[in-house]
C-alpha cells in the first residue's frame, strides 16, 4: 500500500446503492440501464449516438470494422499510447504506421508527421488525446478531408475535455471512451462508442451484439420475437450492473474534473520553477479531464528516470510511465520506425498521482520529494 497511490476510485455509497438496485431489478445484462447510460453520455457530450460496449478496446475494434478498414490498409497512429489504440488496427489485418509526437511539451501526435506518412493505402488516422489534452484536431480533420481518410478518436483519457467549443471524441467519425477502473469514469470494465453518423451507429449496434437484428431486452419486453444474424458480429455488450455504476459516475464527473483541475494547478505552482522538469501542456488553455499528470525529465536517460521513480516509491509515492512506446514491443517490431520525440518521452516521463481526493499538502509533499530524489539521481 502506498501512502499516496497513483489513482484512487471516486466511489461511495451511491455506487453501492446503484448496483444493489440493478441486482434487485433482476435485469443484469444489457437493458434499461445501458440505454440510460447511452442517452446520458450522448447528451453530456452533445453527440447524436452512443453505444455502450464491454471496453474501449471493443469500441476501437468495432470502429475499424464498421469503417471497412481491412488487410492492406494503413492506419496512422501514435506509438506513445496504450496498446489497444494500435491492436485494433491489427485485429482487422491493417498496418499501423506510427507518427511521432510534437515533443516534451505536447505528447499528442504531430499533425505534420501524420501528413508526411500518408500514402495511397492510408485509410484512417487514430489520434489519442493524451491525458485529455486535445490533439490538433483542426489540422487532423483538414488532412482527413484532403486525403479522404476516416478519423477514429481514442478519447479514453478525455470525457468532457474541450477543443474549440466541442467535446473531444465528437469531432472525428467515431470517438471511443473507456470506463476501466482507473479512468475518469470507472465501472471496472466498460466503454462507449460515439458518433454523429446514423449509418455508422446502426452498423455498430448490429456488430456489438452478434450481428443480431433484435436484442434480448427488446424480445423480453415483448417488442420482438424473432431475429436474424445479418452480419458476422461479436458480443461486445455492456451489462446493466456496470451501466448503473456508469450512470452514478457520470453524475459525479464534472465535480471530479474540477478537483483534478485544481490539483493540476497545485502541481504547476510547485513544479513549474524546477529547471530539470518539463511539464507537458503547461501553457494549455481550456477545460480538460486531467486523466493523468505527466512530467518529463530534461537532459535525462531512462536509468536516471528509474532512479527518481525508485526514490519516490521509497517515500510512499506511487508513479507510473505513460507509456512504454508501442513500436518497441515484440509484436510491433516489424512496424517500428524512428520516432525520436516518442523515444525520449517514453524513457524520461514519470506519471505522478492524480485523483480527486488529493490534497494540497500531498501535492507539496510529492513536489518536495521530487526535488530530494532528483539530487540522488545526480549523485
Ligand atoms: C485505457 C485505454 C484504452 C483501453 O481501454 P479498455 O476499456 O481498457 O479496453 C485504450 N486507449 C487508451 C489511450 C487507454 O488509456
Amino acid at each position: 500500500m502506498y501512502q499516496i497511490p497513483l489513482f484512487d476510485l471516486n466511489y461511495g455509497k451511491e455506487e453501492e446503492q446503484a448496483v444493489l438496485e440493478t441486482l434487485r431489478s433482476k435485469w443484469i445484462s444489457m437493458g434499461p440501464k445501458c440505454v440510460e447510460l447511452e442517452k446520458r453520455f450522448a447528451e453530456m457530450l452533445g453527440v447524436e449516438y452512443a453505444c455502450a460496449v464491454t471496453n474501449c478496446t471493443a469500441a476501437l475494434h468495432l470502429a475499424c470494422c464498421v469503417l471497412g478498414i481491412k488487410e492492406g490498409d494503413e492506419v496512422i497512429c501514435p506509438s506513445l499510447t496504450f496498446a489497444a489504440t494500435v491492436n485494433c488496427i491489427r485485429y482487422v489485418g491493417a498496418v499501423p504506421v506510427f507518427a511521432d509526437i510534437y515533443g516534451n511539451d505536447n505528447l499528442c501526435v504531430d499533425a505534420e508527421q501524420i501528413e508526411a506518412l500518408i500514402t495511397d493505402r492510408t485509410k484512417a488516422i487514430i489520434p489519442m488525446h493524451y491525458a485529455g489534452f486535445p490533439c490538433d484536431m483542426d489540422n487532423i480533420m483538414m488532412l482527413a478531408r484532403k486525403y479522404h481518410l476516416y478519423v477514429i478518436e481514442d478519447a479514453c483519457h478525455g470525457p468532457l475535455s474541450e477543443y474549440h467549443g466541442h467535446n473531444i471524441g465528437t469531432i472525428g467519425d467515431i470517438g471511443c471512451f473507456s470506463f476501466f477502473s482507473n479512468k475518469n469514469i470507472s465501472t471496472g470494465e466498460g466503454g462507449m462508442l460515439v458518433t454523429n453518423n446514423e449509418e455508422i451507429y446502426r452498423k455498430v449496434k448490429l456488430l456489438c451484439s452478434h450481428g443480431m437484428t433484435t436484442m434480448s431486452y427488446q424480445r423480453a419486453s415483448g417488442h420482438a420475437t424473432n431475429y436474424d444474424i445479418a452480419e458476422l458480429g461479436y458480443n461486445y455488450r455492456l451489462d446493466d450492473i456496470r451501466a448503473s455504476l456508469g450512470i452514478t459516475q457520470l453524475s459525479k464527473l464534472k465535480e471530479d474534473l474540477k478537483k483534478r483541475a485544481q490539483i493540476r494547478e497545485w502541481y504547476l505552482r510547485y513544479l513549474s520553477e524546477l529547471d530539470f522538469l518539463e511539464i507537458p501542456f503547461k501553457e494549455h488553455q481550456g477545460f480538460v479531464s486531467n486523466y493523468i499528470f505527466p512530467v518529463v525529465l530534461k537532459g535525462s536517460r531512462a536509468e536516471m528516470r528509474d532512479v527518481l521513480r525508485e526514490g519516490l516509491h521509497d517515500n510512499g509515492i506511487q508513479t507510473s510511465i505513460h507509456y512504454p512506446a508501442i513500436h518497441r514491443f515484440s509484436v510491433y517490431k516489424e512496424f517500428s520506425r524512428k520516432l525520436p520525440n516518442t523515444e525520449y518521452v517514453t524513457d524520461n516521463e514519470v506519471t505522478l498521482p492524480m485523483y480527486a481526493r488529493l490534497e494540497k499538502e500531498q501535492i507539496e509533499y510529492i513536489s518536495d520529494k521530487i526535488v530530494e530524489c532528483y539530487e540522488k539521481v545526480l549523485r
